[in-house]
């Protein structure tokens, strides 16, 4: 279970991230939506600590940690206990799809050698790209490199999963395939925290929407509650624009 509480930041003191809290059960699929500037990375990116709030906590199972007040340790403790996958997949381009996924599981979890390739070959597998597990980033589709980030995030069982808009870089006709990786994912039980203007996957994949507007979840329910009766007019102009 993951527990966020007074979750708080400010970039050149204007608030950015007001106060959240946010409890995620485990096998929760939590879906972000909202507009531009609304926080949303700031929010996933303070979990890991790829942005330190100025105040708050995070909890993750038995790891409570006081964001602002964080030691060495709780920093690698986090980052062990979360994956992220990113807009531009941030893969390591010197590497290929196989040592993209083993490299976490060997320097972060100090899986052995060959224990970590058997790991990330079946992760690979998962993901449907057995057959390109030499290649490098270069010579993969945008939809084929996510998906080496996807395996990579899972290779590592995080406690919870960070998708922050996975879809947004790649061709029309590429988003499908990642879609469906996300939602085997979310099939098998992972948690997820996701970020997605893709509405009708978050409308069937996600347990539960969060809409964040100027710092602050305004809305929190099931997608039939949030997409089909919103309490706020903030929410209604928003979803105005998508249907
Ligand atoms: P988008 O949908 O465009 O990705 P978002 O909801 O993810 O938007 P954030 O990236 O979290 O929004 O940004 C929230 C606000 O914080 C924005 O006004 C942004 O300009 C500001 N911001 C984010 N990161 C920084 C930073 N490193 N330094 C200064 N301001 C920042
Ligand atoms: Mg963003």
């Amino acid at each position: 279970m993951i527990e966020i509480n007074g979750l708080t930041k400010s970039f050149h003191k204007s608030i950015v991230l007001d106060h959240i809290n946010l409890t995620i059960a485990k096998g929760d699929v939590v879906a972000v939506i909202g507009s531009s500037g609304a926080g949303k990375s700031t929010l996933l990116r303070s979990i890991n600590l790829l942005e330190v709030p100025d105040e708050g906590t995070v909890k993750i199972d038995d790891l409570k940690v006081d964001m602002a007040k964080k030691s060495k340790k709780e920093v690698i403790e986090l980052r062990k206990s979360t994956a992220m996958v990113f807009q531009q997949f941030n893969l390591f381009r010197q590497k290929t799809a196989l040592e993209n996924v083993m490299e976490g599981l060997t320097v972060v979890k100090k899986v052995p050698k060959e224990e970590a390739r058997k790991i990330a070959e079946q992760h690979l597998a998962k993901v449907g790209l057995s057959d390109r597990v030499h290649h490098y980033p270069k010579q993969l589709s945008g939809g084929q490199q996510q998906r080496v980030a996807i395996a990579r995030a899972l290779a590592m069982m995080p406690k919870i999963l960070l998708f922050d808009e996975p879809t947004s870089a790649l061709d029309p006709e590429l988003v499908g395939e990642v879609l469906d990786t996300i939602k085997k994912a979310a099939e098998e039980g992972n948690t997820m925290l996701l970020v997605s203007h893709e509405m009708n996957f978050v409308r069937k994949v996600a347990t539960r929407v969060l809409f964040l507007d100027q710092g602050i979840i305004v809305e929190d329910g099931t997608p039939e509650e949030v997409f089909s009766h919103p309490k706020s007019d903030r929410t209604k102009q928003f979803l105005a624009n998508y249907y």
